[in-house]
Protein backbone atom coordinates (compact mmCIF):
# COMPACT_ATOMS: atom_id res chain seq x y z
CA UNK A 1 0.00 0.00 0.00
CA UNK A 2 1.32 3.52 -0.71
CA UNK A 3 0.85 4.69 2.69
CA UNK A 4 3.05 2.33 4.50
CA UNK A 5 5.40 2.07 1.51
CA UNK A 6 5.44 6.30 2.70
CA UNK A 7 6.12 6.09 6.16
CA UNK A 8 9.01 3.59 5.74
CA UNK A 9 10.93 6.16 4.07
CA UNK A 10 12.37 6.81 7.33
CA UNK A 11 14.43 3.16 7.50
CA UNK A 12 15.93 2.60 10.77
CA UNK A 13 18.58 -0.52 10.66
CA UNK A 14 16.87 -2.96 11.89
CA UNK A 15 20.40 -4.93 13.74
CA UNK A 16 20.26 -2.11 16.06
CA UNK A 17 23.50 -0.13 14.71
CA UNK A 18 21.63 3.19 15.17
CA UNK A 19 21.56 4.13 11.87
CA UNK A 20 18.75 5.57 10.30
CA UNK A 21 18.21 6.85 6.39
CA UNK A 22 15.82 9.40 5.00
CA UNK A 23 14.88 7.70 1.93
CA UNK A 24 13.11 10.97 1.13
CA UNK A 25 16.54 12.27 0.40
CA UNK A 26 17.42 9.35 -1.90
CA UNK A 27 17.16 9.40 -5.71
CA UNK A 28 16.79 5.66 -5.50
CA UNK A 29 14.11 5.54 -3.61
CA UNK A 30 12.03 8.11 -5.38
CA UNK A 31 12.63 7.03 -8.20
CA UNK A 32 11.25 3.16 -6.80
CA UNK A 33 8.31 4.77 -5.04
CA UNK A 34 7.71 6.96 -8.78
CA UNK A 35 6.81 4.02 -10.51
CA UNK A 36 4.19 3.03 -7.97
CA UNK A 37 0.64 3.16 -8.77
CA UNK A 38 -1.18 6.74 -8.43
CA UNK A 39 2.31 8.62 -7.52
CA UNK A 40 1.44 11.12 -10.58
CA UNK A 41 4.06 13.59 -9.75
CA UNK A 42 6.50 13.97 -13.21
CA UNK A 43 9.65 15.39 -11.08
CA UNK A 44 11.72 15.03 -8.48
CA UNK A 45 10.73 16.64 -5.36
CA UNK A 46 11.73 20.32 -4.70
CA UNK A 47 13.30 20.60 -0.90
CA UNK A 48 10.39 22.82 -0.08
CA UNK A 49 7.98 19.82 -1.06
CA UNK A 50 10.11 17.22 0.74
CA UNK A 51 10.10 19.44 4.00
CA UNK A 52 5.70 18.77 3.43
CA UNK A 53 5.93 15.12 2.79
CA UNK A 54 8.21 14.65 5.75
CA UNK A 55 5.29 16.63 7.97
CA UNK A 56 3.09 13.90 6.28
CA UNK A 57 5.09 11.06 6.94
CA UNK A 58 5.35 12.43 10.93
CA UNK A 59 1.67 12.75 11.20
CA UNK A 60 0.65 9.61 9.81
CA UNK A 61 3.40 7.75 12.02
CA UNK A 62 1.45 9.82 14.78
CA UNK A 63 -1.69 8.18 13.83
CA UNK A 64 -0.28 4.65 13.28
CA UNK A 65 1.08 5.23 17.00
CA UNK A 66 -2.08 6.11 18.10
CA UNK A 67 -3.67 3.05 16.67
CA UNK A 68 -0.92 0.72 18.01
CA UNK A 69 -1.85 1.98 21.12
CA UNK A 70 -5.44 0.59 21.14
CA UNK A 71 -6.85 3.55 20.42
CA UNK A 72 -9.37 4.44 17.27
CA UNK A 73 -8.42 7.41 15.23
CA UNK A 74 -9.74 10.73 17.01
CA UNK A 75 -11.67 13.79 15.59
CA UNK A 76 -8.24 15.39 14.84
CA UNK A 77 -6.49 12.97 12.89
CA UNK A 78 -9.69 12.94 10.60
CA UNK A 79 -9.90 16.39 9.99
CA UNK A 80 -6.01 16.91 8.85
CA UNK A 81 -6.38 13.89 6.63
CA UNK A 82 -9.44 15.44 4.85
CA UNK A 83 -7.15 18.51 4.68
CA UNK A 84 -4.37 16.59 3.01
CA UNK A 85 -6.83 14.73 0.22
CA UNK A 86 -8.54 18.29 -0.08
CA UNK A 87 -5.30 18.91 -1.76
CA UNK A 88 -5.41 17.14 -4.58
CA UNK A 89 -9.58 16.37 -6.25
CA UNK A 90 -9.94 13.49 -8.43
CA UNK A 91 -12.50 12.92 -10.90
CA UNK A 92 -14.41 10.08 -12.19
CA UNK A 93 -14.56 8.32 -15.36
CA UNK A 94 -15.88 4.87 -16.51
CA UNK A 95 -13.60 3.07 -18.29
CA UNK A 96 -14.22 -0.20 -20.42
CA UNK A 97 -11.53 -2.95 -20.10
CA UNK A 98 -10.58 -6.09 -21.34
CA UNK A 99 -10.39 -8.08 -18.18
CA UNK A 100 -13.06 -6.82 -16.07
CA UNK A 101 -15.50 -5.02 -18.12
CA UNK A 102 -16.31 -1.40 -17.19
CA UNK A 103 -14.48 -0.09 -14.51
CA UNK A 104 -15.18 3.32 -12.35
CA UNK A 105 -11.84 5.01 -11.85
CA UNK A 106 -11.16 7.99 -9.81
CA UNK A 107 -8.06 9.98 -11.85
CA UNK A 108 -5.91 12.74 -9.90
CA UNK A 109 -6.70 16.20 -11.34
CA UNK A 110 -3.02 17.34 -10.96
CA UNK A 111 0.45 15.36 -11.14
CA UNK A 112 2.17 17.21 -8.38
CA UNK A 113 3.24 16.26 -4.87
CA UNK A 114 0.60 17.70 -3.67
CA UNK A 115 -1.91 15.89 -5.62
CA UNK A 116 0.84 12.50 -4.35
CA UNK A 117 0.70 13.51 -0.70
CA UNK A 118 -3.34 13.29 -1.09
CA UNK A 119 -3.25 9.98 -2.48
CA UNK A 120 -1.11 8.66 0.34
CA UNK A 121 -3.31 9.98 2.17
CA UNK A 122 -6.37 8.34 0.22
CA UNK A 123 -4.54 5.26 0.68
CA UNK A 124 -4.38 5.50 4.85
CA UNK A 125 -8.00 6.97 4.70
CA UNK A 126 -9.02 3.67 2.72
CA UNK A 127 -7.45 1.00 5.21
CA UNK A 128 -9.08 2.96 8.11
CA UNK A 129 -12.46 2.77 6.20
CA UNK A 130 -12.10 -0.54 4.35
CA UNK A 131 -9.70 -2.26 6.77
CA UNK A 132 -9.02 -3.22 10.34
CA UNK A 133 -7.61 -1.39 12.47
CA UNK A 134 -6.01 -3.76 14.27
CA UNK A 135 -4.08 -5.15 11.46
CA UNK A 136 -1.84 -1.78 11.54
CA UNK A 137 1.27 -2.97 13.07
CA UNK A 138 4.78 -1.37 13.96
CA UNK A 139 7.57 -4.12 14.30
CA UNK A 140 8.25 -5.86 16.97
CA UNK A 141 11.42 -4.91 17.13
CA UNK A 142 12.71 -1.52 18.86
CA UNK A 143 15.20 -1.28 15.96
CA UNK A 144 13.72 -1.47 13.56
CA UNK A 145 9.73 0.17 13.53
CA UNK A 146 8.91 -1.21 10.63
CA UNK A 147 5.18 -0.17 9.84
CA UNK A 148 2.85 -2.62 8.06
CA UNK A 149 -0.69 -3.89 7.24
CA UNK A 150 -1.11 -7.38 8.90
CA UNK A 151 -2.94 -9.60 6.40
CA UNK A 152 -2.29 -12.83 7.92
CA UNK A 153 -5.33 -15.26 8.46
CA UNK A 154 -4.96 -15.41 12.78
CA UNK A 155 -3.02 -11.59 12.61
CA UNK A 156 -0.15 -13.11 14.24
CA UNK A 157 2.54 -11.32 12.65
CA UNK A 158 4.34 -9.63 15.20
CA UNK A 159 7.37 -8.67 12.54
CA UNK A 160 8.00 -7.22 9.56
CA UNK A 161 9.57 -10.08 8.64
CA UNK A 162 10.18 -13.03 10.53
CA UNK A 163 13.27 -14.21 9.06
CA UNK A 164 15.00 -11.52 9.77
CA UNK A 165 13.61 -9.56 12.88
CA UNK A 166 11.59 -12.47 14.40
CA UNK A 167 15.20 -14.39 14.16
CA UNK A 168 17.14 -11.54 15.62
CA UNK A 169 14.61 -11.28 18.20
CA UNK A 170 14.40 -14.59 19.01
CA UNK A 171 18.83 -15.17 19.35
CA UNK A 172 18.26 -11.54 22.14
CA UNK A 173 15.75 -13.68 23.89
CA UNK A 174 17.98 -16.27 24.20
CA UNK A 175 21.03 -14.06 25.01
CA UNK A 176 18.79 -12.25 27.52
CA UNK A 177 18.03 -15.56 28.79
CA UNK A 178 21.65 -17.38 28.80
CA UNK A 179 23.06 -14.59 30.64
CA UNK A 180 20.53 -14.61 33.46
CA UNK A 181 20.90 -18.16 33.93
CA UNK A 182 24.83 -17.82 34.11
CA UNK A 183 24.13 -14.56 36.60
CA UNK A 184 21.71 -16.48 38.90
CA UNK A 185 23.54 -19.76 39.24
CA UNK A 186 27.15 -18.17 39.32
CA UNK A 187 28.65 -20.60 37.00
CA UNK A 188 30.51 -17.80 35.78
CA UNK A 189 32.52 -17.03 39.05
CA UNK A 190 34.92 -19.53 40.30
CA UNK A 191 33.34 -20.97 43.44
CA UNK A 192 37.44 -22.87 44.59
CA UNK A 193 38.40 -19.51 45.01
ZN1 LIG B 1 11.26 -5.37 11.55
Amino acid sequence: MLWDDFINSMWHDRRGSGRSEDRLEQEKWLTWFMRQDRVCAEAFPTEEERNEMRRLRHFLLDTVRHIVSGHEPDAGHIEQLNQWMNAGPVYRRLVMTEEHGPQLQEIPVNANWTQVMAEISASFASTLACGELSRIRICGNPDCLWVYYDDTRNRSKRYCDDKMCGNLMKVRRFRAKKKQETTTDGSETNPSS
